[in-house]
């Protein structure tokens, strides 16, 4: 259930319901609104019954939720969540771009990517560290290596980062050298990593499994938030259907409808959804449209060179041709990306 607390409620009133409801057995979880604060109380115990908190100073309503998701959920959290990231943004009309290879390859490679990806207008510089290869013998990543070359680029760059996690070890190392965790599709019920990533005190990009469902993803972000972390990203990355032309299914309806049901920002990948570059742009572009509020995009110096999915990686002419495209789109949705000018000439004319 949810205490939605008086505007302007004091501190003592809010721990005062606080110990009450810790008293009943639930956990309280603080979430602050424009106007007021607002008390999720999560927990095991499920009841309708309002225990009498409607009758403490301060309270203003208390309101069951019906969902098994709670504080991911709308009905927690009216407004979108912004989770910043340094400079960069995710949410709140601003569409952040993370783009730069799948795997860090080199100091040269990496470096190339994070120019390039930086003068094209993203926010946040990608790179694997730790891969979840399908085969124990194809390139399995840098790992710490990897990590100090992704912090080096991004910081000459001056770009954020995020990097992929895929065990407790992994997280540990990370933590003290990206700005985004990001837990893989393979790992999204892994629930032990995603307890700890929201124990992580890192923005966490948490990805819609290969089969998972809406609600199942949902869930996953829930046991992050559990742990007292807000600042989570939903990526939709494509799903596992019959359709073998495409490397996934590119679930756009995932997108107004996770806006419906949750608060959080929800970002797109459209190179893992197609595994194809030539679908990338037109994906990217009405992943926008759908009102998704960030993509990752898989961008490489020179994709034929590639050790991990050159297939579907863009090279820095098509990926910096697609950000003007995107912003024209942004700029359409009620959005804009922040590394880039608004082109006004071009969309004045093409307005007419
Ligand atoms: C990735 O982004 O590098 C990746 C492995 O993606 P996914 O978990 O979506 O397959
Ligand atoms: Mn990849």
């Amino acid at each position: 259930m949810v205490v939605v607390m008086e505007p302007g409620a004091p501190p003592e009133t809010i721990q005062a319901v606080g110990r009450r409801l810790a008293a009943q057995g639930f956990q309280p979880h603080l979430i602050h609104g424009v106007s007021r604060i607002v008390i999720a109380a999560v927990g095991e115990r499920r009841t309708a019954d309002t225990l009498g908190l409607e009758n403490l100073p301060g309270v203003e309503k208390v309101v069951a939720i019906m969902k098994p998701y709670q504080l991911v959920s709308r009905e927690v959290k009216g407004e979108d969540s912004v989770v910043k990231v340094g400079r960069a943004a995710v949410g709140g009309g601003n569409l952040a771009v993370m783009a730069g290879p799948c795997a860090v390859e080199s100091r040269e490679q990496l470096g190339k990517a994070a120019r390039a990806v930086k003068q094209a207008g993203a926010a946040v510089l990608r790179g694997g560290a730790f891969k979840p290869r399908t085969s124990p013998y194809s390139f399995q990543g840098l790992e710490e290596k990897g990590l100090r070359l992704l912090a080096e680029a991004a910081a000459r760059a001056g770009l954020a980062t995020v990097s992929e996690v895929i065990d407790q070890n992994s997280l540990d190392l990370a933590k003290d050298y990206v700005d985004i965790l990001q837990i893989g599709a393979r790992n999204m019920q892994n629930f032990r990593l995603l307890r700890a990533a929201g124990r992580a005190g890192k923005p966490v990009l948490l990805k819609r499994g290969l089969s998972a469902t809406i609600e199942e993803w949902l869930m996953a972000a829930e046991y992050i938030m559990s742990e007292g972390n807000e600042q989570v990203i939903l990526c939709e990355r494509g799903i596992r259907t019959f359709e073998r032309l495409t490397r996934n299914t590119l679930d756009l309806s995932a997108v107004p409808l996770v806006k419906i049901l949750s608060h959080l920002p929800v970002v797109v990948d459209p190179s893992h959804a197609t595994g194809d570059r030539r679908l990338v742009a037109p994906m990217a572009k009405a992943a926008v449209a759908a009102g998704a509020d960030g993509l990752l995009i898989e961008v490489h110096p020179e994709p034929a060179q590639a050790l991990c999915d050159g297939q579907q990686s863009l090279d820095p002419e098509q990926f910096a041709a697609l950000m003007q495209d995107l912003q024209a789109m942004a700029l359409a949705a009620g959005r804009k990306i922040a590394g880039l000018p608004e082109g006004g000439k071009e969309i004045a004319a093409a307005a007419g």
